[in-house]
């Protein structure tokens, strides 16, 4: 099979993805070969890449946004039958024994293995994974567009909710790319009579054209006031500015929750009355549970979802994260495998 692999920490601009081809794996106890058809692009890859994030083994195959079909059962594999399209998110396997597991928290778990930093993912036309792990894609969405309901929608959804956003009051959304515009339709969806806010970075004039074809109610610049308090938050840029920016604007006893895995530059110094006090809360987002792909897939094909995407072919995953890493993505991009 052809897979794109990482073999070593590098710079994205070095364009670290190699095209190779290696052999098809071979699904073990209860795992599935899956034969992808779509891998989404995520900025997670960016934070494997550079080594801020970086892969237990190398050569890596990264992407844990897959849709694709199953070809083969492994060993008492039964889930599934052969030809059914099965998405595969960040979760490779939780221990399902330690305290958090126990607690329904797996995307703490200690023991965890994650796609494509821990198993290999799917930036190739083939990968494994546990059917433990793998969801039905509902048949409302092609692969291209279920892809980045994968990460960006369900870690969306996991902020949207620890956010604890409820109807009629004012969400706002740092930085808009992949998961922000799946975030903001399930926000119009959940809270009609809510109000969602989009902070950009000042020229990003796709980024809030696209907030305002799905609804924003007010469309700035990240350190611009807005109109009204927050009553919540969610941060999705790799930057620590936009934290203090959401604190400032937050109303008393806001939330801000931060969606992003690693940040590229530190969270400024936090001033207390002015950031913190009157009952503030900061929390960030980790990973995300089976329970939280399995409830957001029938919610997403219910709204439904449309995702914005850009295509890309497998050999241009390096241009794709540089597009990414550059703020110019429209959307959520997505690597489609040819035969
Ligand atoms: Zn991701
Ligand atoms: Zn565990």
């Amino acid at each position: 099979m052809k897979a794109m692999v990482l073999e070593k920490i590098s710079s994205i601009e070095e364009k670290p993805l190699k095209l190779v081809d290696m052999p098809r794996p071979i699904p073990e106890q209860n795992q599935i070969l899956v034969k992808v058809s779509t891998c989404g692009i995520c900025h997670t890859e960016l934070d494997e890449i550079e080594g801020r994030v970086a892969p237990s083994e190398f050569p890596m195959i990264l992407g844990h946004e897959i849709v694709g079909e199953v070809e083969k059962l492994g060993m008492g594999a039964g889930k599934f039958k052969n030809g059914d399209r099965v998405g595969i998110a960040w979760i490779n396997w939780a221990c399902g024994r330690c305290a958090f597991c126990l607690k329904g928290e797996e995307n703490l778990c200690d023991a965890a293995k994650w796609t494509g930093k821990d198993s290999h993912g799917g930036y190739a036309q083939y990968t494994v994974i546990s059917e433990d792990f793998a969801y039905p894609i509902p048949e409302r969405f092609t692969a291209v567009k279920a892809a980045p309901l994968l990460c960006a929608g369900v870690i969306g959804y996991r902020a949207l909710r620890l956010s604890g956003m409820e109807d009629g009051t004012v969400l706002g959304l740092y930085g808009f790319g992949a998961s922000a515009h799946i975030v903001i339709q399930v926000a119009k969806y959940k809270y009609p009579d809510g109000k969602v806010f989009v902070f950009t970075r000042p020229g990003q004039k796709e980024h809030q054209e696209l907030a305002r074809k799905l609804g924003a109610d007010w469309i700035v610049a990240t350190g611009d006031t807005p109109p009204e308090k927050l009553n919540c938050a969610i941060d999705f840029t790799p930057v620590g500015e936009p934290v203090r920016q959401a604190l400032r604007n937050l109303q008393k006893g806001g939330r801000v929750v931060i969606n992003a895995i690693r940040k590229v530059t530190p969270i400024p110094e936090l001033d207390y009355t002015e950031h913190l006090w009157y009952e503030k809360e900061v929390k960030s987002v980790a990973n995300l549970t089976r329970k939280d792909a399995q409830e957001f897939l029938p919610l997403a094909a219910k709204i439904p979802i449309v995702p914005e995407t850009q295509e890309f072919k497998l050999e241009e995953a390096n241009e794709a994260l540089i597009l990414l890493k550059e703020g110019r993505m429209r959307g959520a991009g997505v690597l489609k495998m040819t035969e």
